[in-house]
């Protein structure tokens, strides 16, 4: 899972959204909640979402990355306060994002909340997913970080891999595992290069991090295992530097 920068939409198709939300508010006001689901699905389909698509393709970058998972395949707009609960948002822009089949079909209309009513799923367009995950270079699978201060594990991490059993997509996991090969090897060139600089290692590890593990390696807990550790102990001001560039 990779932190996503929401792009904006351009000024008719945001029009043309606030018109189709302000319709179907309309026909929700007289509603029981059961009648949501099917209101807001038929204005949804009804709704011609292809730039809001375009949109979330750029913000998915060169590999297509898909946001709850990095997988590439699939290609359906996920509500992330799913329309049938929540049918405020159908239209609501910060609300879309690009999911794979899979997640798609595990997320389903499920929204999980904490007591104050925050979500407990993450929205990689706001939330930092490393604040709450963890990843296990042993199986590849994304797990929930462990917190040592609270002594648990993140419930905004439990969730998610629960939902969209990141603990256990086979394809997720080899993909990430191929990652991070890719960005040790990156690294073990730049320890045997004196002429690197932190600008050049970062810029090419982001041209080939798939899936978002380059903030892992540096300020994740990928930062103890070779050869990460390794470039933090010989080269201290190189590590320093592309700590501060990764922010
Ligand atoms: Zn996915």
């Amino acid at each position: 899972m990779r932190r996503i920068s929401r792009l904006p939409l351009a000024s008719d198709v945001e029009g043309a959204m606030a018109a189709a939300q302000a319709r179907l508010n309309s026909e929700i006001a007289g509603l029981l909640p059961e009648k949501w689901a099917k209101t807001a699905g038929a204005a949804w389909d009804h709704h011609d979402s292809g730039a809001a698509r375009s949109t979330l393709h750029a913000m998915a970058g060169p590999r297509q990355c898909r946001m709850y998972c990095c997988d590439s395949h699939g290609d359906g707009i996920d509500h992330f306060r799913p329309k049938s609960t929540y049918p405020g948002y159908t239209f609501s822009w910060p609300n879309l994002l690009l999911s794979c089949t899979e997640c798609g079909r595990y997320k389903g209309k499920e929204f999980p909340v904490d007591d104050q009513s925050q979500p407990l799923l993450i929205d990689p367009t706001v939330d930092d997913p490393w604040a709450h995950l963890d990843f296990d270079p042993e199986t590849g699978n994304l797990v929930a970080r462990y917190d040592p201060v609270h002594g648990c594990f993140s419930d905004r991490g439990e969730e998610p891999v629960r939902q969209s059993r990141l603990d256990r997509r086979e394809a997720v996991a080899r993909g990430m595992q191929k990652a991070l090969r890719q960005l040790h090897e990156r690294v073990e060139r730049a320890l045997a290069d004196p002429r690197t600089t932190a600008d050049r290692l970062i810029a090419d590890l982001h041209q080939i991090d798939e899936y978002g593990l380059v903030v892992w390696c540096f300020v994740g807990s990928g930062r103890h295992d070779t050869p990460l550790a390794t470039l933090r102990e010989q080269l201290p001001s190189l590590w320093a530097q592309c700590v501060s560039l990764i922010g």
